[in-house]
């Protein structure tokens, strides 16, 4: 089984998620956490100093023991002063002999070690929770009197970090819900045109073009559809376009090799034959092999054209006197059909860089349809001019024409316009499409005029 394409990228993401979220909670955490303990020791500092400030201006120590005594007794705040040899003055609690020396013995190393005056105690003592501990000398005069000392409890502080962290969590928990469900939503809306595509191509490569892909949107997948649309579209052509070339072929074949089989057949059967009717039967199954000879050249021209392994052996040529020596090499077939060719040029020495044997071909295939077409006592038109650049070759006869709704199709393979009318079985109809691919291959343009009855104009554009 092959790994799904959504479940990459929800992984992916989960990952992903799983990494950011967690950063953020912790970096939020301990900020906010660190901001807390800066708040209270800040508070600490100052209860101390407020103290401090009232002994110092010399206001009477029991009137400021009254105040600590009435104001902390009520909190969970222990305030207690020490003289310069760390006796107990006064203490805002009832006090146990443990904990006081507990907290003189504390105060007295801090001053001897000079250390800080802030510090969060967490062992020692029975606190469930941490404690704060923090002193503060008197002076006065510039001489030491005592010590205040405060021990607060972090029950406040504890509480709120407990509550922050519960909250962090439950927002990152619900952030990562939300995230994982909308990737695999969204990883399922893309997957599914994607397996919808992969589902139709499979069916195509089996042979099935008929098949619809119902996919429209306009976004890359939309994209892909259309060209995996377009490609079946032309499978389907190109399918049918050899099925329908085949079976052209094998008919345009049967024909003549019936005609030959059953000539010969005559021929072998009959006890004795007379000379006239030998010949006569020769001459039928000569032609029909010349048939089937022209047919299979034609052929392997045209697909040698097409799939474009021709190089064409291009050389400057005079194009009035290749013109002339194609039309000397046709003269027998003209004066058979009694019609005459008669050759134009708008100035001398035209000249064009062609391949003359190939280009040959084209010229021959359009001035045999001429022939062909043309009743007996016609006359053939070549003119042959340059325009802005190129030299534009017109061979005009006029035959029997073409009918206005038949030109486009007439450069198709096997395309003859009425097979009915084409004269003892003329051509196969492959002689136009040759025309076609190599005036293309020259990089030129051939184009047709034509009047039903009255005549045809083929002009090759170089
Ligand atoms: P092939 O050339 O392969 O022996 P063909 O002449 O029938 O056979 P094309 O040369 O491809 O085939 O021509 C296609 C069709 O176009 C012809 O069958 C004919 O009906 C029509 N056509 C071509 N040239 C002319 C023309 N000069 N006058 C009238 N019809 C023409
Ligand atoms: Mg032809």
């Amino acid at each position: 089984m092959k790994k799904k394409l959504s479940n990459k990228i929800t992984f992916f993401v989960l990952g992903i998620l799983v990494i950011v979220i967690s950063f953020m909670v912790l970096f939020t955490y301990h900020t906010f956490k660190n901001f807390y303990k800066g708040q209270l020791s800040i508070e600490v500092i100052e209860e101390l100093a407020t103290f401090t400030k009232l002994l110092e201006e010399g206001i009477d120590e029991s009137l400021v023991s009254r105040l600590i005594i009435e104001k902390d007794t009520q909190r969970d705040i222990y305030i207690l002063y020490f003289n310069e040899n760390f006796n107990l003055i006064f203490s805002s609690h009832q006090l146990e002999a443990e904990k006081l020396k507990n907290y003189q013995k504390w105060v007295a190393m801090q001053v001897d070690d000079g250390g800080e005056q802030v510090h969060y105690v967490d062992t020692g003592m029975d606190f469930h929770i941490p404690h704060v501990w923090a002193y503060q000398s008197v002076e006065r005069n510039g001489v030491i009197e005592g010590y205040f000392f405060i021990d607060r409890d972090t029950g406040d502080f504890e509480k709120a970090k407990q509550q922050l962290a519960i909250l962090l969590l439950s927002m990152g928990l619900f952030t990562l819900l939300i995230g994982v469900l909308l990737t695999i939503y969204l990883t399922k809306v893309i997957s599914k045109p994607l397996i919808t595509i992969g589902k139709t191509t499979r069916e195509i490569a089996k042979g099935d073009f008929d098949i619809q892909l119902s996919i429209s949107t306009d976004d890359e997948v939309g994209q892909l559809a259309e060209d995996i649309r377009e490609m079946t579209k032309q499978l389907k052509e190109f399918r049918d376009s050899k099925r329908e070339f085949i079976s052209h072929i094998s008919h345009d074949l049967r024909t003549p090799v019936t005609y030959i089989k059953g000539y010969s057949a005559i021929m072998r059967d009959l006890p004795e034959i007379n000379e006239a009717d030998l010949r006569r039967n020769l001459d039928v199954i000569y032609n029909e092999s010349k048939r089937i000879e022209s047919l299979v050249t034609d052929l392997f021209q045209l697909t040698k054209l097409e799939e474009g392994r021709i190089v064409l052996e291009k050389e400057l040529t005079d194009i009035t006197l290749w013109i002339e020596s194609i039309i000397a090499s046709r003269q027998l077939m003209l004066d058979h059909q009694s019609i005459t060719c008669h050759v134009t040029a708008s100035s001398e020495n035209i000249k064009a860089s062609i391949d003359p044997q190939r280009l040959g071909q084209a010229v021959i295939n359009l001035i045999e349809n001429s022939i062909r077409y043309t009743p007996k006592n016609g006359l053939i038109n070549i003119r042959i001019r340059e325009e802005s650049g190129r030299v534009i070759i017109e061979i005009e006869d006029n035959g029997i024409g073409i009918p206005k709704e038949e030109l486009p199709k007439i450069w198709q393979r096997f395309y003859r316009v009425d097979k009915a009318r084409s004269r003892d079985r003329a051509g196969s109809g492959l002689g136009l499409a040759i025309v076609k691919e190599i005036v293309e291959l020259h990089g030129g343009q051939v184009n047709v005029k034509s009047t039903e009855g009255e005549g045809t104009v083929f002009s090759l554009s170089l």
